[in-house]
This record gives C-alpha cells, structure tokens and sequence, in this order.
C-alpha cells in the first residue's frame, strides 16, 4: 500500500504507544494508514526510560494498584477509567511480551522495582532505563507483520476535516511540503502530550499540542488542561536537552542540594526527596527563586552512593550525562523542573471517542480522566496500550461509514521552506510566557496577563504556511487553552498550584473543566 494514500480505511495519527497499539487492533478490519511527523522514533514514547507499573507481583493486587492511582490523581480520577486501566493492563503486558517485548528479569521471573507513590512493587523495566524504546520496538516489529498497516514519516497532519458535522480525514503536509488530503472511515488523534509549550519540558520536540489544537478548532471538546505535570528534576545544561533523571535515583538515596550545597527536602516534606512529584518542583522553585544567581540550579546528588550499582541500574543515564562531562557518581547534577506530562487533552469516552463523530484519541493526547488532576508515575505507557487498543476496537464499528469522495478542498499553496527567524521567536516568545506566568506556581494576576499576551499575538498565527508555523499556531493556541483552564480552576489540586487559591474547593471544583469555543465549564 502507498503510504499516505488519499483514501484508507482508518487514519491514525502518531506512531508512538498509543496510535500504534491502536493500529495493530484495527489492523484486521481494514486498511490502517499510520502518520508521524518525523521519524517514528521521535516520540515521547522513546524517551521513557522508567518503565511501566502493572500489579503482577504476588504481594500486589489490582485494587491497591488502584488506590494508589486515585490517591496521586487527587479526588478527580475517573474512578471506571483507571479502573479499565488497571484490570486490563496486565493483559495487554502479557500480550506485548507475546510479541518480543523484553523485560529485566532476575534468573525467569520479571522483576518488579519500587517507585514513588506506588505501595508495591510493581514497576516493569527493560534494560535497564529504556522502556520506552522497547515498548516501540515490540510494537512496531507487530505492526510490520501485518500488510493493513502502513507507518508513513513526514508526513505532517495540519487539520482535521470535517464534512456534514463528521470528521472524515485529514490535510497533510508531505516532506517535501506539498498539501495533500486523505480520506478515511475514522481518525484517530494519538499525537501525545504538549510539553513544548514551555521553556524547559522533557517531551520530544514533537510535543506541540498539535492533536489538541486540530481537535479543538474542529469544534472538539478540550478537558482538564490546567494539569501540566512538572517533572522535578531534569538535567540543566545550556548545551543539553532537559534529560530526565527519574525519581528512582531520589528513590535510591539520591539527595537534593541547593547553591549552598544544603540539602533542603526535609524542611518542605516529611518524606524529603521522597515527597510527591509536584511537591519536589514547587520547593525546587522556590529555592530557585530565593537564591541569588543569575542562572540558578539545584543539584541531585549520588555521590554517597556506591558507584558500581547506579552504573548498572542507570546504564543510559550514566553514559548520557558522560556525553556532557558529568559523572553521575563523582559529580553533582545540576538539574530544574521541567514540563513533563500532560493530564487533560481531547475529552473522550472510555472507548476512546471524542466528542465529535468520526474522531478518537488516546493516548497522552486524550483526556479519560485516568490520572486525575495528577498522574502516578508509570501509568501512562500503559494507558497508551489499553486505551489505544479500546479505541482501535471501537473505531472498526465507523467502517460503516464508507470514507467520503470528497472535492479537493481550497487550500493555500505551502511551502516547507526555511523557518522564518520570526516564527522561532513567538515560539520562544511563548514558551517563556507560559513558563513565568503558567507554569509550577501560578496565580490568577499572572495567568491573566498570561492570556492577554497570548491574545495579542493571535493574528500573528492567522496564517500559517510551513510545518513549523503551524506547530507555532498549535503551540499558541494549546497554551491558551492551558492558561484559560487554569484561570477559571480558582483552587489548587494535584499538579495545578494557585497561590491564591491554595486549598482544594470540592463543592465548586471536584470537577473535570471542558472548553469548547469560548465556554469553559466544570462537569
Ligand atoms: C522523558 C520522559 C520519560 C518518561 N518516562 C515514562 C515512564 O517511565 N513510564 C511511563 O508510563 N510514562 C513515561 N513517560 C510518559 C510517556 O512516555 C508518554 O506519556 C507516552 O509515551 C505518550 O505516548 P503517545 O503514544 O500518547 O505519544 P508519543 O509517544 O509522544 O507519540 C506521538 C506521535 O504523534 C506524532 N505526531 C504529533 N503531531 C503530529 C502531527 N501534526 N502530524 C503527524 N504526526 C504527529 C509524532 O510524530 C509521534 O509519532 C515519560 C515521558 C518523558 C517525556
């Protein structure tokens, strides 16, 4: 099959955990037409090195697996979602095994690690930090044995098009910058999460909101937005991305340091380093914000810990930090909060349908309320199996859609040309805005003069003609609709902090927020 023909049975956009998992289900209903925008390795997907939490240990069961999960999403879990989560993951587990997933075993039997705010043991790694990658490379090897599914890279979906109040396919833009169009009975949006909204995030730089935003100016509905996960600690270096050093290095006796070299955890938390991610990136920016520098750090530090075991258990995170002169075990890391995970997304049912007809997400793009107002960590690559693999189960029913011949639509020319200096700048424009004024402690003043900015620079993003002007346009407007959610969450819970509403509000905000057009409500 030619990749990216005009017509295909089903669209899934984003060859990360979700959209292919969702492909192999759909694979034998019709023909699958999987889409990435760069090469399919460049997902989030292949940058998580931690691993993935099942209840699979004799000591663990599914109902504790569960009540950690709620417990982290503070009051706002979907209590059926993260139930489907947790009840199906270990299948969809076994199954990925089935297909040549590696995972670290001790002799035959699986070991299962430790992780913060988790009560068990019941985190799955392989090789050690890269669980990631051998997630995509168990799926992606099934896909390939299956002749429905093409996996197409480069090609860039710009928006969804919708005919008689039904989603039915997608604009692109190939690599070479042409405007094409395919049809199909269904899409599916599995196009992750929207880090690259800030100035410092984990994410790849494929994050930017793209599946939101498309979904959104289609007339979809948005929900939970204001919950950006801020991951505490990632490698701070002018010259290097924002590198994860995952919390099992806090969990391994790793402390954290000051520019005075105090180890300041136990004043902000009884269980120090230990404390809840959210916890550990707001005492971060505080002492960021009280210490005099010009560009300051905070510093993880294993150095009291015994070298052999942390180069065996961190092997990737070892030779990484090497690539930029840091010895984990004899220097100190300077690291920041950065963005990490997105909690809200496109709203959607539990089999995944959005609530336009014709359009699915799943994924980190989608919103099923399973994390709450807070995400326990280790839970979302397999929220992206499970739920990737229910909405590939209920997108076949669309197959009785037959996809639309439809006219070329008018289009203006594209061009894939250059970046302009000045498209760089708004992004950057952007990303600092919605870091000072939208990021680990907010307030109402800030994050309205957060949403006045971001307006004035809306006919900036009118007219969008490159790959990167429209990843700008989605940039500015997923921002927006962080910053809109945020204002109007007039409490703090889970990942969203208000110094000025510093307590939960149950009776007004035990609520799940919902944008669509101009209206937000609570529901
Ligand atoms: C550093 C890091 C470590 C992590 N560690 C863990 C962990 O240990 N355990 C855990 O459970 N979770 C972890 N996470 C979170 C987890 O990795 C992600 O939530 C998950 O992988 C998201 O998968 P996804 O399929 O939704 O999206 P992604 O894997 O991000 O895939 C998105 C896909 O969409 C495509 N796409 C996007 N926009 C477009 C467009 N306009 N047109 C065409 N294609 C498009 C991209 O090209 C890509 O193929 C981590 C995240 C980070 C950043």
């Amino acid at each position: 099959m030619k990749c990216a023909p005009a017509e295909t049975d089903f669209l899934v956009i984003g060859a990360g955990v979700a959209g292919l998992r969702a492909a192999i289900e759909l694979a034998a209903a019709g023909r699958v037409a999987v889409l990435a925008k760069r090469e399919v390795t460049d997902s989030t997907t292949q940058l998580a090195e931690g691993g993935n939490a099942a209840a699979l240990s004799d000591e663990d069961e599914i109902h504790l697996h569960l009540q950690d999960t709620l417990s982290a999403g503070d009051g706002l879990c979907n209590p059926d979602a993260a139930k489907a989560l947790l009840e199906e993951g270990p299948e969809r587990m076994e199954e990925l095994i089935h297909w040549g997933r590696d995972l670290d075993r001790h002799r035959t039997k699986l070991v299962l690690a430790p992780e913060g705010a988790h009560s068990r043991n019941r985190v799955l790694h392989a090789h050690g930090d890269s669980a990631g990658r051998e997630i995509l490379r168990a799926l992606q090897a099934k896909a390939k044995t299956l002749s429905n599914i093409s996996v197409c890279e480069f090609e860039f979906s710009t928006d969804l098009r919708v005919e008689g109040g039904r989603v039915c396919g997608m604009h692109l833009l190939s690599e070479k910058g042409e405007q094409q169009e395919m049809t199909a009975s269904a899409v599916l949006l599995a196009t992750g999460g929207l880090g690259q909204l800030y100035r410092n995030t984990t994410n790849s730089a494929a994050a930017t909101g793209d599946g939101v935003a498309m979904a959104f100016r289609a007339g979809a509905e948005v929900s939970d937005m204001e919950f950006i996960q801020f991951h505490p600690t990632a490698l701070y270096l002018r010259s290097a991305p924002r590198f994860v050093l995952p919390e099992e290095l806090r969990g391994e006796g790793a402390y954290l340091r000051n520019l005075e070299m105090h180890r300041f955890m136990p004043k902000y938390h009884p269980m120090a380093e230990l404390a809840p991610h959210d916890v550990v990136a707001r005492a971060m920016v505080h002492e960021l914000e009280v210490s005099r520098a010009k560009d300051p750090v905070v510093y993880l530090d294993l150095t009291h810990l015994n070298t052999q075991p942390v180069k065996a258990r961190f092997p990737r995170i070892y030779a990484t930090c090497m690539q930029f002169n840091i010895d984990i075990t004899t220097d100190l890391i300077p690291v920041r909060p950065a963005a990490h995970y997105a909690m809200g997304g496109i709203r959607t049912d539990l089999e995944g349908r959005a609530t336009l007809p014709g359009l699915y997400a799943a994924g980190e793009a989608a919103a099923t309320g399973v994390h709450g107002a807070n995400r326990l960590a280790s839970n979302s690559l397999l929220e992206g199996l499970v739920f990737g693999a229910r909405a590939g189960r209920k997108m076949r029913e669309a197959l009785r859609h037959a996809p639309a011949k439809l006219e070329k639509s008018p289009r203006a020319a594209y061009s894939n040309g250059p970046v302009d200096a000045g498209t760089e700048e708004i992004v950057r424009e952007i990303q600092d805005l919605m870091w000072q004024d939208v990021g680990v402690v907010r307030t109402g003043a800030a994050l309205q003069r957060a949403i006045q900015h971001l307006e004035t620079l809306s006919p900036r993003m009118a007219h969008a003609l490159t790959r990167r002007t429209y990843e700008a346009r989605n940039i500015h407007l997923a921002g927006l609709l962080v910053a809109r959610s945020a204002l109007a969450r007039e409490e703090s819970r889970g990942a969203h902090y208000r110094i000025d509403f510093p307590s939960h509000n149950d009776v007004k905000f035990l609520k799940h927020s919902i944008i669509k057009g101009d209206s937000i409500r609570f529901a």
